[in-house]
């Protein structure tokens, strides 16, 4: 086998949105960087999570709103065009080819391996090519990994004969089974349910828990239940997966309770696990599989040195990619300044400390309806010893609400701290609120003061107007 040998500033491993942005800061602070990746450039996010899943959901939400508008309504009552949705969902993963992500490493100076990169010792990555050439990268500075997850497998009997969807399957099928069955009730669930529901299968949600959407507030998921139950899904609660087999092209599914269902497919949505195992972690005294512990620059805190840093999922801070970005942008600058023996602002909320990701972490369901929240739910607030007041304002009450469809259902919900008098959390539920979030995330992240937020005046009319009404609520 042959074996080459090169030295960088900085070794990134995982070419996700998350590795090619802590890449790309590097190189901007003047370090030469190399990025390894195994697969495809862009990782999951471009190419079997958001970027897919969303093609596949923007038409579902789509004409759910566009069907409660009088006069357009009718004119979308039929259901989706199978086909083109399928290929704009092609054509949105850029049909799983990724040239123009290689093109722009190379407009920004990173270097780009292809194979599996591991650890070796510290800072030393050994990077095995498809060719089978083996490639030893010494670190000057640092060593960051942004190797991401996979879909995490529950142990249950009969799993490996189904051959069954997970999130990659889920998000780049080609045909649309009959009977759809999916395991979980998290966001990649509910997602996943509410597009193949509307492209014609019939699904069954098969959920542990007695709700959906377990860490968001209760009536996040009790909306989005009632939502897929109206699109005609059958969800069942406090349900357990005892066991499976693929008999005669049908998945057979047997339940705790000894019931028996039938599926043509089955979809585990049943959480994540950390690409860490082939990743030569057991060579710097770490575990292989473990989640990777950081600090808020994320430097590795059981690795001494400082050199080995870990950002976006694999280190299990917030499993979305705006986050897993904005924590690219910090520990690539942070890495940056430390190689230049700059002064480090570490402290919350300084340039080099990722702060927002205890504190203002945004998320949307793409769901009908849809769900949208930044901070923490009254429960994490509750558990946080915080004195909080909890303000609920129903959404179907504001003039923009009226305008933007009949019928309309939501719901709003704004955390206070009443000891400093800002907003530590808000999560809305209904039609078009998704892009209620990023207001919130100012309002969360930027500590504004209830008095100043006053002073924000919401467009009229706009679903905006609920900041004025829970403002309102609050003041009585
Ligand atoms: C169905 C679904 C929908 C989602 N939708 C959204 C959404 O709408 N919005 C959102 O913000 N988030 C969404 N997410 C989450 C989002 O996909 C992740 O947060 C994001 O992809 C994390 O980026 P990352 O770079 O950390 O990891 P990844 O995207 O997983 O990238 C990791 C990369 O590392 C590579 N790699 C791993 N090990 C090695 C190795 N040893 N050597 C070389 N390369 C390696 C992998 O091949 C991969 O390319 C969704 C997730 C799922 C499953």
């Amino acid at each position: 086998m042959n074996q080459t040998t090169r030295t960088y500033d900085v070794i990134v491993i995982g070419a996700g949105p998350v590795g090619e942005n802590v890449a790309e800061r590097a190189r901007a602070a003047g370090l030469s960087t190399v990025i390894v990746e195994r697969e495809l450039l862009g990782g999951e996010c471009s190419f079997w999570a958001c970027d897919p899943s969303k093609a596949l959901l923007r038409p579902v939400v789509a004409r759910a709103d566009a069907r409660r508008i009088p006069g357009l309504g009718q004119a979308v009552g039929g259901p989706l065009d199978v086909e083109a949705v399928l290929a704009h969902r092609d054509k949105m993963s850029s049909y799983w080819k990724d040239e123009d992500q290689a093109d722009w490493l190379n407009s920004v100076s990173v270097d780009l391996i292809r194979g599996h990169g591991r650890l070796t010792g510290p800072k030393q990555v050994s990077v095995q090519t498809p060719d089978g050439e083996l490639i030893a990268l010494t670190a000057r500075h640092a060593v960051a990994v942004s190797t991401g997850t996979r879909a995490a497998l529950p142990p249950i009997p009969g799993l490996d004969t189904v051959r069954p969807w997970t999130s990659r399957e889920a998000t780049s099928a080609a045909e649309v089974p009959k009977r759809l069955a999916v395991v979980g009730g998290g966001v990649v669930a509910v997602e996943m349910a509410t597009a193949w529901q509307a492209l014609g299968s019939q699904v069954t949600m098969l959920v542990l828990e007695n709700t959906l959407l377990q860490r968001m507030e209760p009536f996040a998921g009790e909306l989005v239940t009632d939502g897929l139950r109206e699109a005609g899904v059958d969800i069942r609660f406090n349900t357990t997966v005892t066991s499976l087999a693929r008999e005669g092209g049908e998945v057979q599914i047997t339940l705790a309770d000894g019931r028996q269902l039938a599926a043509d497919e089955i979809l585990l949505a049943t959480g994540r696990a950390p690409n860490t195992w082939d990743l030569g972690l057991e060579t710097i005294g770490l575990t292989p599989g473990d989640w990777l512990k950081v600090d808020d620059t994320f430097q590795v805190t059981d690795v001494a040195d400082g050199w080995f840093y870990a950002v976006g999922d694999v280190n299990h801070r917030a499993l979305m990619t705006h986050q897993g970005k904005y924590q690219a942008r910090i520990a690539g600058t942070v890495i940056g300044a430390r190689a230049k023996k700059q002064p480090i602002d570490d402290a919350p909320w300084g340039a080099h400390a990722a702060t927002a990701d205890h504190a203002a972490v945004p998320q949307v369901v793409f769901t009908t309806p849809e769900i949208a929240s930044v901070g923490l739910t009254t429960h994490e607030a509750a558990r946080s010893g915080r004195r909080i007041k909890v303000v609920d304002y129903n959404l179907a009450h504001i003039a923009g609400a009226h305008q933007y469809g009949q019928d309309y259902r939501g719901h709003a919900r704004m955390l206070i701290d009443l000891d400093r008098d800002t907003v530590l959390g808000v999560t809305f539920a209904g039609p078009g609120v998704g892009e209620l979030v990023h207001s919130a995330t100012i309002a969360v992240a930027g500590q504004v003061p209830l008095d100043r937020l006053w002073h924000a005046v919401p467009a009229f009319p706009t679903l905006g107007e609920i900041w004025l009404r829970l403002l309102e609520t609050h003041r009585g």
